[in-house]
This record gives structure tokens, sequence and C-alpha cells, in this order.
């Protein structure tokens, strides 16, 4: 039997505001535990919250970014529920009206394109973290972490395979940094996923049971827990088992999901509208502003290096894969006008080390890369060495000249020096020099790179094929 995989993903974003989402309270992370509260976020008896304006700004710049359509008239809800690391006993989040529904992202795998929807944006807080010790059975609370802002985004079941979720997170973890609102970091959990799974036969219209997976800190984890996923649900339900709906953690160090253990499962939240805070209602002229302040989104900015630069599709779509990398290859282009050109280089040589969410951890500069690259377009290296100074580049972020200098990796473009060679070579083997004559011209790459051998791929490869060319006819 075939089956069709359904996924859904429910992403918290954590807003990059300074204070937290109802206190003055400081949002940086790592601080000592519990030195960033205040009666409010601890959850007081006769305190009130108060709305952090610039988080409703940051959930407009996401609703209109995603396409979503924004509710004039929004309400904070009261999620209830106990756990030690939520103070008050309820989370303050949006239930009914929340601030955006109905949106979409695009989303390109293996050359498609597809709109993956987005069921609603809400405003909520965090919640605290429980630190457990590696030693005693005790736990502790750190409830810096509580009142964060969080933008909760929460996909239609429209996605059909783990790599179709990668790219949907990939694609809104590159539209919050683009938007500057969240810092994205998923190894700190700014930016985190859980990932809903079902399978269905295919052709049928009813979902199957889903389970919930949790835990994944990398991209890579969310495929690879849903791919695993995949595989242990067509299992059970080849062996005409049944999927028993759950939530299941991601294990990286087993790969594998296993049962989450003690935080209670089936909730019953009793929602109800939050009596101490008013409602939010945004109207046309906020939603003007903002839109006036959006910056250029990786759709826009793709469109514009395809139209501006004459660049194709496939490299567009890379170069504007993340923010960084976007800017990286513009900084460059200011010193390296041959668009293409870099775009090659850049999509071979930097992105192998460094993927578009790691530029930042790059040691080469733009400025440097625009350097080595006009050396090569100058003739002063070719451009096999250009691979190779890049890497010592990379290694320990040194300047192209300095290194071609010192390492003397100069072209060898003088006439008289490179002949002297070549006729060394073609006295050197005189069988493949009777071919070229004979007619096998296609020989001359022998040649060539017998030469390149000798210079240790200095010699100017146009030269020398010319050169082979003069001395063997
Ligand atoms: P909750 O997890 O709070 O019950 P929802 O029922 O709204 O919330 O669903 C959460 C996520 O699960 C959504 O992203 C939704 O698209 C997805 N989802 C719902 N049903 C299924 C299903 N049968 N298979 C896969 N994903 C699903
Ligand atoms: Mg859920
Ligand atoms: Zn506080």
């Amino acid at each position: 039997m075939e089956f069709e995989t359904v996924i859904g993903l429910e992403i918290h974003a954590q807003m990059k505001t300074k204070s937290k989402i109802f206190c003055g309270c400081s949002t940086e992370f790592g601080a000592p535990p519990n030195t960033h509260t205040c009666p409010v976020c601890l959850g007081m008896p006769g305190v009130l919250p108060v709305l952090n304006r610039r988080v409703v700004e940051f959930a407009i710049k996401l609703a209109l970014a995603t396409g979503s359509a924004i509710n004039r008239e929004n309400r904070f809800a009261r999620k209830n529920y106990f756990y030690p690391d939520l103070p008050k006993g309820y989370q303050i989040s949006q239930f009914e009206l929340p601030i955006a529904e109905h949106g979409r992202l695009e989303i390109d795998v293996d050359g498609e394109r597809k709109f993956i929807g987005i069921t609603r944006i809400h405003m909520e807080e965090d919640a605290g973290k429980l630190v457990h010790d590696d030693v005693e059975p005790v736990s502790y609370v750190d409830l810096n972490r509580t009142g964060t802002p969080l933008l909760e985004i929460v996909s239609e079941p429209d996605i059909r395979s783990p790599a179709e979720a990668a790219a949907y997170l990939k694609k809104l973890h590159a539209i919050v940094r683009y938007l500057d609102i969240c810092d994205g970091n998923m190894q700190e959990g700014s930016f985190r996923c859980d990932a809903n799974i079902s399978l269905r036969p295919r052709g049928q219209k009813e979902f199957g049971i889903r389970t919930e997976l949790k835990n994944m800190n990398s991209f890579r984890n969310v495929q690879l827990a849903l791919e695993y996923e995949e595989r242990r649900q067509r299992d059970i339900l080849l062996d005409g088992g049944q999927v028993v709906q759950q939530t299941l953690l991601w294990n990286p160090d087993r790969n594998r999901t296993e049962p989450m253990r003690g935080k209670e499962e089936a909730h019953d939240y009793r929602y109800f509208p939050d009596p101490d805070l008013v409602p939010v209602m945004v109207d046309d002229a906020w939603i003007e502003e903002v839109r006036q302040g959006l910056p250029e989104l990786p759709e826009e900015r793709k469109t514009r290096f395809m139209a501006e630069l004459g660049l194709p599709e496939y490299d567009a779509t890379i170069l504007t894969a993340s923010r960084e990398l976007a800017d990286f290859f513009e900084a460059a282009l200011a010193g390296y006008d041959r668009a293409k050109k870099l775009s090659n280089f850049i999509g071979t040589e930097l992105l192998r080390d460094y993927g578009p969410e790691r530029i930042g951890e790059c040691p080469v500069a733009p400025v440097q890369l625009a350097r080595l690259l006009t050396m090569a377009e100058e003739g002063t290296i070719s451009g096999k060495i250009a691979k190779t100074v890049f890497a010592e580049m990379l290694a320990t972020g040194t300047d192209p000249d300095v290194i071609v200098r010192e390492k003397g990796l100069v072209q060898m473009s003088d006439e008289g020096e490179l002949v002297a060679l070549v006729r060394e070579i073609i006295e050197a083997n005189p069988a493949q020099a009777r071919q070229y004559r004979d007619g096998k011209t296609k020989v001359i790459g022998f040649f060539v790179g017998q030469l390149m051998k000798k210079t240790r791929g200095k010699a100017n490869p146009q030269m020398a094929n010319k050169l082979f060319q003069k001395e063997l006819s």
C-alpha cells in the first residue's frame, strides 16, 4: 500500500525586543538565573501586565510578509495549565482573534514551487526554564525567560514530505531574520518547531492519526526526526496496527523519537479572555506605517537579482536564502561586478563550508573575496589557483594578496618562460606528439595538464593552449 505523508508545523519565534511582553524586564539570554524578573513576570498577585507595543509591531511585520489577514481587534487569552516553569498557572496567549490568519509561504523543493498555508500567527509569552541537575535528583527553576515575547506560527497540514517541512522552516527562518524580529538561533531555542505528522493511504481524503514531535533544535534534526517518524508510522500501518496519538521527543543521540514522559498529555486549557488586558485595536494607519518600514524580503530580493543582475532563478534563490548571504554577495559585488561568476564561486567554494545560515561565521570578508576574483580576472592568478587561495583564506582569514605573494602563486604568463617548458614536454612525449599531428587534437589536454603539473598550476591555461598548438604544428 502507498501512503501519503501529511505534516503541519507549529513554530515559536522569540521576538528580538529589549524588554519582555508584559513588563520592563530584559530579554537578554544567558544572565544568572532569576535576575531578569519582577513581580509581573513572577506572577505575583496584585500586579497588572502592560503590553509591549513593539511586539504587536513585529507581529504585523510578519503578518504582512506572509500575506496574512490582520485582525483589527485582537484579544489576549489565558491558557491554563500547571507546570513549575509557569508561575501564574496560566500563559497569556491568544485564542480567538489572534493577530493574523490565513497567510501563506512559498517554498521550492527540487525546482517545484508550492504554497504552504499559514493558519494563524499569534502573540504569547514564553514560560521559564527547568534546569535538571546532572547528579542530584533535583530540578531548578529559572524564570528569566518567563514573559519573553513569542510569535507562534501555525501552518496548515499542507506539507507533504520531511524535505518540504525543512524548506518551509528555512523560508520562515529567513523571513524573520530579514525582518530582524527574531535572532533565529535554534540552538538557544529562539526559533523552535513542533512537527505534527500523520500518514494516510494515497487517495484517502481524511487525515490519519498524528503524532507531535518536539526537541529538534536544528533544520537537520527536524528533517531527520520527520523521516524517522514517517518510517515508524508506515511500519505500524503496514503491520495492520494503529498509530497512537502522542507527543514524541527526538533523541539526537539515538537518532529516534521516544515517548515523552512526565508532562501531562491531554490538556484542557480552559482558554478565556484575559481580564487584565484590554483588546488591542490595530488600525489601517498603523499597518501602513509598518508596511512602509518593511525591508526588502527574500522574494523581492530574488526578483531584483534576476532582473538587475541577470542571474538565473536558481542562483538568485540560493543567494537570497538568508539575509547574511545576500548581504555578503552584494558587498562582494561592489568590488567585483561579474555577478554570475561571483555567484558560481560562492555557490561552489563558499557554501560548501558555510551554508546560508552560517555566513556570519565565515572568516573571509566580502572585499577579500572581491579582491581574489579580481586577481583571477586580471590574470594575476589562474582560476584554479584562485580556489586554492580561497581555501587558505577560509582557513586563516588572510588577504589573498599576501597568500599569493608568500606562496609564489602568481600566474606564469611570460611566453619566453613557458615556451621552453612546452618544448621540453613535447620532446618527452613523442607518442602523444605524433597522435596530435595525426589529427587527434584532443591530446592537447594531456599536454596542458603536463605543463600545469610542472608549474604547479601556475601556467596561464589560455597561453599554454596557444603555445602547444603552435609548437606541435
Ligand atoms: P494542537 O496541536 O494544539 O492540537 P492543532 O490541532 O491546531 O493544534 O494542530 C497543530 C498542527 O498540526 C497544525 O500545524 C496542523 O496543520 C497540524 N495537523 C493537524 N492535523 C494533522 C494531521 N492529521 N497530520 C499532520 N498534521 C496535522
Ligand atoms: Mg500542538
Ligand atoms: Zn518582569
